[in-house]
């Protein structure tokens, strides 16, 4: 009965068991067959969705925060100081943005449509960065309430398409004024954009400045024939310009001070090889059989050198410069025959020459013919500060110009420099788009008045999205008082009650006073093409910051790691954004 009971119980406990393992030993075998899908190396961090949206909106926010200060004539400088120790004092967008040292992966798009903003218009880096900052801000309480990005983008690139060919229509162009009229509105766009910077209170001085040395160099594209050079010292009002080429003496050896310092009407001759007794010894392997022979290896090498010297004087050339050395020798032999050279011109200064004098850079002195010898009306070398220049004046081609910039401290005039290129970029924009939209926030207030009736008309959540468009517009003139210490909420309400009564499009913040002004009639203006391109640029941005739903951060490598450790080391990871931008992000 006993061993009945037995075997009723536990013959169906052990198959169960036994089926039971099979099943499951089925099951691995099977899953063991099937290819695994493996997408993602192990250590991959991801984050994705909705957090990761407003996440990236946040850190771009910050960094929208960081450059706010700095815009407009009462905006702030920022000092960065880097890992190396340099300080940068700046007031410009792009060079800020640039310095700061900024790690979050969202955020630096930012910094690439101000870097962009610069090398397309020059100006207006930190306009697009604030709109940038802005058009976000707007979009997140939107994303949070969980509507689909896609919507906002469309709604904000149809807004874009409509301010954009607003500010088309408003534009007043410049083309088909006089030389001397086009001259006087160009300096005012470029005294605008001076207005910003730590030279504004001598814009106009050097306003027209940068309009003489645009003009100068025609419709040549090349930048670099506009050359700025810096002497520290000296006041701000001592910077002049140079119709033709200027650059520091360069390394002279003996004999340089019997050389005559001036001429009219010279032939420069430009060289790219060196005039220096060689020793070719040096170069070769010479066997001598008798020890009276090696006089005639001595001598050959002075003749090969007086030979160059005796074709570089027979050209007729007064002025020989050389991108390679000029020895004591050369430059002695040049100063008994009343000829001046100069050795080790860097390579930008002597194209520059060749440009402005006409001349040729030859690369071997026989057979140099009149054709490739340069000329200026005047050279001279002067002192400028405590440097001597060379100055080339009066040039026959006429294509370059030298702005000589003098000022204290080598912080400011690096800024100085900065503030300049912002100006002659801007000049180069007005004179080739010639059409002007009034500043101080004045185009930005009739846009989002423009958006605001525009969204009106139109049914569905896209009203509210315009609408908001509408709103960071407002960013511009808001930031503009704040910056100077007004009541922002005041003068905004003034400047949109008078864009509302249709006759004050024009109007926009006063900057001395604190009220509102026609900034047509205050001449500050600027260029269309820098509104267009900010707007533009600022749209796309936020645009494709919201389109990015998920990041995906690769696991680092064994030996990018030893690298990050190295760097860690070495101290960085010192400014302040650095990992800031990186709030809301998921890390491991
Ligand atoms: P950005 O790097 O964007 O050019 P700026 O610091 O140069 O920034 O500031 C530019 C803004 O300041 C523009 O919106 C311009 O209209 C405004 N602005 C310049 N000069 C004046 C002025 N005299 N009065 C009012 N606004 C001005
Ligand atoms: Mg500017």
């Amino acid at each position: 009965m006993a061993a009945m009971l037995v075997r009723h119980l536990s013959f169906p406990w052990f198959v169960g068991v036994l089926r039971l393992t099979i099943n499951y030993l089925d099951l691995l075998v099977r899953w063991l067959q099937q290819p695994q899908i493996i997408l993602l190396k192990e250590g991959t961090d991801t984050s994705q969705g909705k957090a990761q949206v407003v996440s990236n909106i946040n850190a771009c926010t910050a960094v929208a925060d960081a450059v706010r200060t700095t815009l407009g004539p009462r905006g702030m400088d920022k000092l960065i100081h880097d890992e190396k120790g340099s300080t940068t004092i700046s007031n410009d967008g792009a060079t800020i943005m640039k310095l700061l040292d900024i790690v979050h992966p969202a955020a630096k798009i930012l910094v690439d449509i101000a870097k962009s903003q610069d090398s397309e218009v020059g100006d207006g880096t930190t306009t697009v960065v604030l709109l940038a900052g802005e058009f976000l801000k707007e979009a997140k309480p939107f994303i949070e309430d969980g509507v689909h990005p896609q919507n906002l983008i469309r709604s904000y690139r149809t807004a874009s398409f409509l301010a954009i060919n607003k500010i088309k229509e408003i534009a007043v162009s410049i083309e088909g004024k006089s030389l001397e009229e086009k001259k006087s509105l160009l300096a005012k766009c470029a005294a605008t954009t001076l207005s910003s910077k730590l030279i504004g209170g001598e814009k106009e001085f050097f306003a027209s400045m940068v309009v003489d040395a645009v003009l100068a160099i025609g419709n040549d594209d090349r930048l670099n024939l506009i050359g700025i050079k810096k002497v520290p010292g000296g006041n701000m009002r001592d910077s002049f310009l140079v119709n033709g080429v200027a650059f520091k003496k360069t390394f002279s050896y003996a004999g340089f001070e019997q050389q005559p310092k001036k001429f009219l009407n010279p032939k420069i001759l430009l060289l790219n090889i060196e005039l220096e007794l060689k020793s070719e010894k040096e170069n070769a392997e010479i066997r001598l059989s008798d020890p009276l022979q090696y006089q005639s290896i001595v001598d050959a090498e002075w003749n090969i050198i007086y030979d160059k010297l005796d074709k570089c004087v027979k050209s007729g050339a007064k002025i020989v410069l050389s991108r390679l050395a000029i020895g004591d020798l050369s430059t002695q032999y040049f100063a008994d025959r009343d000829i001046f050279c100069a050795g080790r011109v860097t390579e930008e200064d002597l194209l520059r020459v060749a440009a402005a004098t006409g001349g040729t850079v030859q690369t071997s002195v026989n057979n140099v013919i009149d054709e490739v010898l340069g000329s200026c009306e005047v050279f001279e070398e002067r002192q400028v500060g405590n440097e001597r220049f060379n100055i080339f004046n009066g040039c026959p081609s006429g294509q370059t110009a030298t702005i000589v910039l003098r000022g204290g401290a080598d912080q400011f005039i690096d800024e100085a420099e900065r503030s300049l290129h912002d100006a002659i970029m801007i000049v180069r924009r007005a004179l080739k788009n010639s059409t002007i939209v009034p500043g101080g926030g004045a185009i930005d207030m009739e846009l989002s008045r423009y958006l605001r009736l525009h969204a009106r008309t139109i049914a569905g959540k896209s009203q509210l999205f315009i609408n908001s468009y509408a709103k960071a517009l407002e960013v511009i003139p808001r930031q503009l008082c704040d910056n100077a210490g007004f009541d922002s909420t005041d003068v905004l309400n003034k400047l949109r009650q008078k864009h509302a009564s249709g006759e004050g499009a024009n109007f926009g913040v006063e900057i001395k006073t604190g009220g509102i002004a026609d900034s047509f009639t205050n001449f500050v203006w600027e260029p269309a093409v820098v509104k267009i391109n900010a707007i533009n640029a600022a749209t796309e941005a936020a645009c494709l910051i919201l389109s990015v739903d998920e990041t995906v951060k690769n696991p680092k490598s064994e030996s990018a790691q030893g690298e990050a450790a190295a760097n860690a080391m070495a101290g960085r990871g010192g400014p302040a954004l650095r990992g800031r931008g990186g709030r809301g992000m998921r890390r491991r």
